[in-house]
């Protein structure tokens, strides 16, 4: 059995103590373990801020993001491996793979993008500089200079490859070294990763550390520097934000945690418009996609309630069409959930939310004997107001019908009783309706994604995160913010404002080129 070691202080290691197995998810069969013990996370930290934090901030913001680049294409050289593996660990099919691994690489490549037109900048300005006294001898400058400590980043399982290399990108191309962990069950397609990025040889020596299995006491030793990325479920989130050294150090902290999406079919559209189409094979893709183990996938569809019963039909003849199974086959749209705990808390999530609703297709029952397989579920909601449907996020391949008025403002008010999300979509062709809605759905959303005839074959489906666009959501998604281009690196970075004299301050810290 293979053992998953972690690279820590420019070595590999082998873990101790008890093997937390990982498996096929479509044979059940163990594939690989990881041991958590044996790891001096004092020393991991200080070799971080100690080695890579200084190596990595002698390079500019162009020589940085030309390492971005080169692991890109590390990471693209072994693309068929990974895909492979995560067929087989993370029970996704290859094009769910893809999705991982490639969204691994063009993160990387965009952020080379971005880091390259910056060239040979040590810092970033923030806006334009302010005349601060009385004359304009007295002025100030926001500057944005990479923070001296350690980027931790504890991933979720769903996207073993993207999440690390999303967050890699932004604090790399900041100067901070970073410390990933990636989730437990699929980390065999982050170890590969990981390995491939240190047999690279592309960063410095101290730059890039790689956990496997548990981070032990790492959060006790963070200091004031340090930042920590989580991405994850809500009830993890909660327990990081309240950890005592955490507060106590006021360590940086982004989370990033689960989110009950929602998609909003407006009442000005009818069957025959295109934007019906692009809304019933987004939400059939949300539902399906990666098993609908996708943050951003849909989980509550706002219909206005004469149209739930074509609606319900239309969804429930697409979803019962995708072959389920081996993900492996080519002909087969839909694979396994990642490991058993899943399938054990998503078949008990559509029990829970199946007695409040009626089952348009799907369910909670097993469908093959082995593997952690689930069908794809559909439920109409018998009250759009539920509270059941707005409280909890089944993370697998399961959505809810909600019906409503077809109002506008009673679609923000439902959307918002989520409690806070990482996307909302909206299917309308109406300017006051779409203004109206994306106004309303804002406060609660870190996205929303609008969907119209104009748009029908030209846009990328709303669960799809991209580099130059923001991620994350308040309340209940976690409150943090991710990627959005040069936005991204600010978790990173410390906004300083510098006042002085004019001549001083601008030349230097000013917007001028080269600044
Ligand atoms: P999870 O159980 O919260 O685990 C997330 C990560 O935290 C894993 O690496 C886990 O390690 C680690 N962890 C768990 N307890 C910890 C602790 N006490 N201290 C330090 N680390 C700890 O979530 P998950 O099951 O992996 O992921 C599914 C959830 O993530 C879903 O709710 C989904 O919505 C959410 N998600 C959100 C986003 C987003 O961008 N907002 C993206 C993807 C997923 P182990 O695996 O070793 O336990």
């Amino acid at each position: 059995m293979q053992t998953l070691t972690s690279y820590v202080q420019d070595r590999w290691i082998a873990g101790q103590g008890a093997a937390v197995p990982l498996y096929n998810a479509t044979t059940e069969q163990p594939l690989a373990e990881t041991r958590a013990g044996g790891i001096d996370f004092a020393a991991v930290l200080k070799h971080a801020r100690d080695v890579g934090g200084p190596a990595l901030r002698a390079l500019s913001f162009g020589e940085r993001a030309a390492l971005l680049m080169a692991l890109s294409k590390a990471i693209h050289a072994a693309r068929e491996e990974l895909i492979e593996l995560s067929v087989q660990n993370a029970g996704t099919t290859r094009s769910d793979a893809k999705f991982d691994i490639d969204g691994a690489i063009g993160t990387l490549a965009a952020y080379a993008g971005f880091g390259s037109a910056l060239g040979s900048r040590r810092f970033l300005v923030d806006g334009a500089g302010v005349q601060l006294g009385r004359t304009a001898r007295f002025w100030g400058e926001h500057v944005l200079v990479p923070r001296l400590g350690a980027a931790v980043h504890v991933n979720a399982f769903n996207f073993p490859a993207w999440n690390m290399m999303e967050k890699a990108a932004c604090a790399l191309l900041a100067g901070a070294p970073v410390i990933e962990k990636p989730g437990t069950p699929t980390a065999l397609v982050a170890w590969r990763v990981a390995e491939l990025v240190v047999q690279s040889g592309v960063l410095p020596a101290g730059a890039y550390q790689f956990v496997a299995g548990s981070v032990g006491d790492l959060l006790d030793h963070m200091g004031p520097q340090d930042s920590l990325a989580f991405t994850g479920s809500s009830a993890t989130a909660a327990k990081l934000r309240g950890h005592a050294n955490l507060v106590r150090q006021n360590v940086r902290i982004n989370l990033e945690a689960d989110s009950l999406n929602c998609a909003i079919l407006g009442s000005d559209v009818d069957s025959s418009a295109d934007v019906y189409g692009t809304f019933l094979s987004n939400v059939a893709l949300d539902i399906t996609q990666k098993t609908g183990q996708k943050c951003t996938a849909v989980r509550r569809i706002f219909v206005p309630k004469d149209r739930v019963g074509d609606v319900r039909a239309d969804l429930a003849a697409a979803l019962s069409k995708l072959k389920v199974g081996d993900p492996a086959e080519s002909d087969t749209r839909m694979g396994p959930l990642a490991s058993a705990s899943q399938l054990r808390d998503v078949r008990a999530g559509i029990d829970r939310l199946a007695a409040h609703a009626e089952v348009a297709c799907g369910g909670s029952k097993p469908i093959r004997e082995k593997g952690y397989f689930v069908a794809p579920t559909l439920l109409v909601a018998r009250d759009g107001r539920d509270a059941a449907f707005h409280a909890e996020e089944v993370f697998g391949p399961c959505a809810t019908i909600l019906p409503y008025d077809g109002e506008p403002a009673t679609a923000c008010e439902l959307a918002a009783l989520g409690g806070g999300g990482l996307v909302a979509s909206l299917y309308s062709n109406d300017a006051a309706t779409i203004e109206q809605v994306v106004l309303g759905l804002a406060p609660w959303h870190g996205r929303v994604w609008v969907g119209s005839d104009k748009l029908a074959d030209q846009g990328l489906p709303p669960g799809m995160v991209l580099p130059a666009s923001i991620h994350g959501g308040p309340g209940r998604a976690g409150g943090g913010e991710e990627l959005g281009g040069l936005r991204g690196l600010a978790f990173y970075l410390q906004r300083t404002a510098v006042q002085g004299f004019k001549g001083y301050v601008e030349s230097s810290f000013g917007c001028a080129p080269g600044a």
